[in-house]
């Protein structure tokens, strides 16, 4: 057995992970383990290779503010240039020497006699580490339906977290389960290939257009030189996302004709791209926008125009050898099925993996058993020296980079305050940590998930207790600005 110790062990090598350790530097650490299960950097956007797959922020904002990219191709970069911009990140910031892949963390226990982290890898290792930061995101437990017969199915089945490039679709009879993000952005480019493609939709998703365009060598070269010209395009579409999740959703109680005005362009942009009422009918969700992550695409409606692309709203009752049996009796038969389903939030997630803190206390049975909360969406009471990245309340804006940096500037002061102390420990305490859940759950009572129509939505923001506890509900000016100011007093130092 190894006794390995570090000064941080950082579980996930995405654009979290990465962002952590990137700030643990700049504070002077350097004894560091990156550890992630796939077997190469990336996180979500290593193991997302589907055909179609674009980023659905724009990618001004979708990137780290200290390290603006001048090369994207597209406003709405392609997922391709996310892998490529992380190893450009991992390569400047020299963090591929602390990056372990293939490597499973199983779980992570506090040692209070020790003041340390034991993190028990599955090959039987165990690390040491003063600080343990969990960074696999909300996304990383890809969802196999629970379909009967879906074992017994003969043809080929393509998941959108494990795609199959050298497969292809030419000629065949297709059909897709999942009509969220992932399926709105394979649909049409499955289209483009397929014979024949029938799309099962269980619940329709909220599409708005997208204004996209290119970025040539011109307009690159300009960013490169002089980067306050890409700064003010960020500082737009910063602008713009802000304000939209904001009103839009967070402040659905007082600014609701924003949210409606959201509404009428999505369905302008239904009614614009299919002229056929009853399909527009069947693609129309009957719940409010803003419940269920909207998404974003040109040509995902008019695909449905098609005459080889076939809508089945019925529900699937069973899959066999050949094809699919929808509710009402009608088979399809397939050559191909692709899984688009999603990713299981609450069962096998939050946390990833099993974290033990003081007093035994089991992360992820303490936030079932009570409520979810996590401090600032960062920390929580009994689990010193630990930062959870992907937690209740810690999500803001849309884009993930910047739950990333708000957090980045939360371990700025926390661990600097510990170093000006001299401090070995941090711990929240109860006090600060209700009181944060607290002001959480009231902004809560102003948004469109207590406010709005979301019974049917079916969206994976919700739990099974009908709360919604992964978004902060504030603006991510707000979250960034509270990290210059929390009080140090809300965390125990020793
Ligand atoms: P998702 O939004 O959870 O959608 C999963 C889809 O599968 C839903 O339509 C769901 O239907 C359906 N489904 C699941 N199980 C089913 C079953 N047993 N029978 C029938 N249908 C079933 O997952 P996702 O599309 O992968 O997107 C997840 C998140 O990833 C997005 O919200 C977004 O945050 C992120 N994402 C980002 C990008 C990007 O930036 N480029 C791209 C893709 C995804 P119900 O709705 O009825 O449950």
């Amino acid at each position: 057995m190894s006794t390995e110790q570090y000064d941080a062990v950082i579980v996930g090598a995405g654009f979290g992970g990465m962002g952590s350790a990137i700030q643990l530097n700049r504070l002077g650490y350097d004894k560091i383990a990156i550890l992630d299960r796939e077997d190469d950097l990336g996180g979500t956007w290593h193991v997302n290779r589907y055909p179609g797959l674009t980023v659905d922020v724009p990618s001004t904002t979708y990137s780290y503010r200290f390290e603006p990219n001048p090369y994207w191709s597209r406003l709405y970069a392609p997922g391709s240039e996310l892998k490529t911009y992380a190893e450009h990140v991992a390569d400047k910031y020299d963090l591929r020497r602390y990056m372990r892949f293939n490597t499973v963390v199983d779980g992570a226990r506090w040692d209070d006699d020790a003041q340390e982290w034991l993190v028990s890898l599955s090959d039987g290792q165990t690390l040491h580490t003063r600080f343990l930061i969990l960074a696999t995101g909300y996304l990383c437990q890809p969802k196999k339906p629970d379909i009967p017969g879906i074992e017994s199915f003969t043809g080929t089945v393509l998941h959108a977290q494990e795609w199959d490039h050298s497969y292809s679709l030419a000629g065949k009879r297709a059909a897709i389960i999942g009509t969220g993000s992932t399926g709105v952005q394979l649909i049409p480019k499955l289209a483009e290939d397929a014979s024949e493609l029938t799309v099962y939709q269980r619940t329709p998703i909220w599409v708005m257009p997208k204004l996209d365009f290119g970025f040539g060598p011109r307009a690159q070269r300009l960013f490169a030189k002089v980067p306050a010209t890409q700064r003010m395009l960020r500082v737009s579409s910063d602008l713009f996302m802000d304000i939209m999740v904001t009103l839009a959703m967070w402040r659905f109680r007082q600014f609701r004709p924003v949210n409606r005005i959201a509404a009428a362009i999505g369905r302008l942009h239904r009614f614009a791209a299919i002229r056929d009422r009853d399909l527009r009918r069947k693609l129309t969700p009957s719940y409010d926008f803003g419940c269920k992550r909207p998404t974003l695409s040109n040509v995902y409606y008019r695909t449905f125009n098609k005459p080889h692309v076939h809508l089945e709203t019925a529900g699937i009752d069973r899959i066999e050898p050949d094809g699919i049996v929808a509710t009402d009796g009608t088979k399809r038969v397939i050559d191909t099925l692709v899984l688009a389903t999603g990713f299981d939030v609450w069962e096998s997630n939050l946390p990833a993996i099993e974290v033990i803190g003081r007093e035994g206390r089991d992360l992820g049975k303490w936030w079932r058993e009570n409520r979810f909360q996590a401090y600032e969406g960062l920390t929580v009471p009994l689990f010193p020296n630990m930062l959870s990245q992907a937690s209740p309340y810690a999500w803001v804006g849309m884009s993930w980079f910047d739950t990333v940096e708000y957090q980045m500037r939360h371990m700025e002061r926390l661990f600097g305050e510990m170093q000006r102390t001299g401090a070995r420990t941090f711990e929240v305490t109860e006090e600060a940590n209700a009181r944060f859940l607290d002001r959480m759950l009231t902004l809560l009572d102003d948004s469109v998930f207590l406010l709005g129509n979301c019974a049917n939505s079916r969206s994976y923001w919700f739990n099974s207790s009908g709360e919604a506890p992964l978004f902060r509900p504030t603006t991510v000016r707000q979250a960034v600005k509270e990290q210059q100011h929390f009080p140090l007093s809300d965390y125990a130092l020793a």
